[in-house]
């Protein structure tokens, strides 16, 4: 499977969450992806917190997940905080 770079941007419109099947509200910034498999084109776009739960999981960056299949995470996560500034904590 082929996934591009993810790129953090700010929501223009509203978007369902990929992951947790929630809303996305225009203004919100949200983690977005293309992923190609078997040929076709799937964008992935989830809330910062629902993405950096799946990002904890993985393996040298790469992860799957079930489609709507996950629950949005409680805690709110700052991007602004890099991934190595975490485990300093
Ligand atoms: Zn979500």
């Amino acid at each position: 499977m082929y996934s591009s770079e993810t790129k953090i941007t700010v929501a223009r419109k509203p978007h369902i969450c990929t992951s947790c099947g929630e809303r996305i509200d225009t203004g919100d910034r949200y983690a977005r992806w293309n992923s190609a498999e078997d040929g076709k084109w799937f964008t992935s776009k989830m809330h910062p917190e629902c993405y950096h739960m799946h990002l904890k999981d993985a393996e040298g960056g790469r992860f799957e997940y079930t489609l709507y299949g996950h629950e949005r995470p409680t805690t709110t996560l700052s991007l602004d905080r890099s991934p190595e500034d975490s485990h300093t904590a």
